[in-house]
């Protein structure tokens, strides 16, 4: 059986989300179309403790969070059991927008999981790029001040000598 664990939706408790679906809402019949809810966060939790915990943490802290019971955990229906998307090809729109969707718990294998790690590589380069200017910018101040102190030296010298 494939291991899954993924989808955090606040603010949207899973009744609403019917309810959007039944009215036409195309991102709830796309989401609800791929997704089953875990009955239980224990449910979750038996699968993968560490993820459901940090998720529920981080859940505790932000603004729009009204309770647990409003965080959701969804499994994909189409995960294969390699780990795999068992539909990439025609995988559904929502699963396209990626990440422009309301996930914050990715299970291994899975494509969204695949560009949020390509995202946090480019992250990670581009911060060392950063870090790596800053250092250059701060010897090129250190060397413009060096420079600037040895030239009002140099003319108070030769003022002196006047
Ligand atoms: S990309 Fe595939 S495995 Fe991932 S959530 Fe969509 S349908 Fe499921």
């Amino acid at each position: 059986m494939a291991i899954v664990v993924r989808g955090l939706r606040l603010g949207v408790p899973y009744h609403q989300l019917w309810e959007k679906a039944k009215n036409g809402d195309d991102f709830a019949r796309g989401f609800l179309s791929i997704m089953v809810p875990y009955e239980s966060h224990e449910a979750a939790r038996a699968i993968v403790p560490s993820l459901v915990e940090k998720t529920l943490k981080a859940a505790a802290k932000s603004e729009k969070f009204n309770g647990a019971e409003d965080v959701v955990f969804y499994a994909c229906r189409y995960l294969a059991n390699d780990n795999r998307c068992g539909v990439y090809e025609d995988r559904p729109q929502f699963c396209r927008d990626y990440p422009d969707s309301p996930f914050l718990v990715m299970a291994s294998g899975c494509a969204f999981e695949g560009w949020s790690n390509q995202c946090r590589t480019k992250f990670k380069a581009m911060e060392a790029e950063v870090d790596t200017l800053q250092e250059l910018q701060a010897s090129l101040n250190a060397l413009q001040t060096y420079e600037l102190s040895s030239n009002e030296c140099t003319t108070d010298t030769n003022s002196k000598f006047k």
